[in-house]
């Protein structure tokens, strides 16, 4: 089968509700997005199985929600005030702005131009004002990541829960940059999403742990139906580190556009800790405390063994919700030529990740017995606990069946006449990939259904 496109992926995602782009109406705002009626079930199915698995799955990792709006102080002493930059130039000719690392031979990428500005470092965080008086000492940053707030809660998390190394604190939520470039649909915007988990481990065993998450990312990924002969896995040059890491394994993913990263896995050391731990000391200094005298106020962990307190390592693996949502509808996307001739476009998404999961169809909708039977199968399969379960009643089966094929559901059942004049009372159910129908009793659906989703 052909690579799936973008321009296919941004029409099915507008066509059926997956994704708009923000501001539709007023022409839109660049680099910002929605999650549709779909698109939004499609998102947390799979941040669920992110944390499912991060979380639940393991006894080491606790979870956070932090705030978004982050204290100056925070992202001062994290080196993202200094450092968390890109170079910027601009084409003389046309006016188009570029990251500098984005042009290659020294041209324009949008008219050829070689009339460039010199590159110029541009700070990607977003600021804003707090309070009603807007100055310059009154603002708080959008996080660029949500690794920051994990750093700065580490003692409160670790003197509620009494962890030891290794654990690990998850988190999942908004972050944003004010990227020069915004492109390729949803995946480099302003406002996204991240998964990160921030391992900490005793120095020393980090580059094992590295090693671990690396594998355990991988097999997740294709968990979520990605192809692995899809990835690559980057082991990003010294001089590419970001400020903060001593290695860095990137896991790229074929998109439409290109390979580009899909999730980084970084050994940050005890950079973050250490900082923020450097700034206690600051002020303890300056409120003439001892420092030595409250070793507890600092952001590390007790060893019994040696009796001493020390900075943990930290190994993170990051990961985009939009492009982990950009790379399994790429992969799930397919176009088929059935016998007749005519193309089917389905969503072959894992089951676990499928917004809807199963469709319940009725025949005919200005049938009062049919409609009654569809409604108390709906209820009675939600109480299954499997997820969404959708009354579709466009009056056209076929139609029916091309959406949610589109949209990648399931199953769909369908409540006929014979539901309603035979009995014991059955329908059909359709498998959305092989297309194959068999009848079912009504009484069976929810054991078969359970079976079918949560095995
Ligand atoms: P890139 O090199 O593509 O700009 P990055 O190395 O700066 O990405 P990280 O700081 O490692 O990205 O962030 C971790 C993850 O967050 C990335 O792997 C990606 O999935 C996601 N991410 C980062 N920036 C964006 C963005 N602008 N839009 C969407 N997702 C992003």
């Amino acid at each position: 089968m052909a690579a799936t496109t973008m321009d296919q992926l941004v029409s099915l995602c507008k066509r059926r509700g997956f994704i708009f782009q923000s501001a539709d109406i007023y022409g839109g705002l660049q680099g910002v997005y929605d999650y549709g009626p779909l698109g939004v079930e499609l998102k947390n199915n799979l941040k669920a199985a992110w944390w499912r698995a991060m979380v639940y799955e393991r006894d080491d990792v606790e979870g956070l929600d932090a705030s978004i709006l982050t204290h100056q102080k925070v992202l001062h002493y994290s080196g993202h005030e200094d450092t968390f930059t890109d170079p910027l130039q601009d084409c003389k000719k046309c006016k188009n702005r570029f990251r500098a690392d984005h042009i290659k031979d020294g041209k324009c990428p949008n008219c050829g131009s070689t009339d460039l500005t010199e590159p110029r470092m541009f700070n990607l965080m977003f600021k804003t004002a707090i309070g009603p008086v807007e100055d310059s000492g009154n603002f708080a940053y959008l996080r660029p990541e949500t690794a920051q707030a994990i750093f700065t809660q580490f003692k409160n998390v670790v003197d509620s829960t009494s962890r030891k190394a290794p654990f690990g604190i998850a988190q999942i939520g908004k972050s944003f940059r004010n990227e020069i470039t915004p492109r390729n649909f949803i995946f480099r915007v302003r406002e996204f999403e991240q998964m990160e988990l921030e391992f900490f481990v005793k120095p020393g065993t980090d580059m094992e742990w590295l090693e671990t998450w690396k594998e355990n990312r991988l097999k997740w990924w294709e968990e979520q139906g990605l192809d692995l002969s899809k990835m690559h896995i980057l082991t990003v040059p010294k001089e590419d580190l970001a400020h903060y890491s001593k290695a860095t394994y990137d896991l790229e993913y074929q998109f439409p556009h290109g390979l580009e990263e899909l999730e980084g896995i970084a050994d940050r050391q005890d950079f973050d800790l250490g900082n923020h731990t450097r700034y206690q000391d600051e002020l303890a200094l300056s409120a003439k405390v001892n420092k030595n005298s409250d070793s507890s106020a600092k952001l590390a962990l007790f060893d019994d063994t040696d009796k001493k307190w020390y900075v943990p390592f930290v190994v993170e693996p990051s990961a985009g919700v939009d492009r982990g949502v950009l790379a399994v509808l790429t992969e799930a996307y397919t176009e088929e030529t059935l016998p007749s001739g005519e193309t089917r476009t389905v969503l072959k998404l894992k089951k676990h990740l499928a917004p809807v999961k199963v469709a319940i169809i009725p025949l005919k909708r200005n049938n009062p017995d049919i409609m009654k039977l569809a409604h108390e199968i709906k209820a009675n399969l939600l109480k299954t606990g499997i997820g969404r379960v959708m009354l579709e009643d466009s009056g056209n089966i076929g139609k029916a069946y091309r959406r949610h094929d589109e949209i990648g559901t399931p199953l769909c059942v369908t409540v006929d006449f014979e539901s309603i004049e035979k009995s014991p009372t059955s329908v059909t159910i359709r498998n959305r990939d092989t297309m194959a129908q068999e009848r079912i009793n009504v009484s069976d659906l929810p054991a078969y259904l359970k079976d079918f989703f949560l095995k």
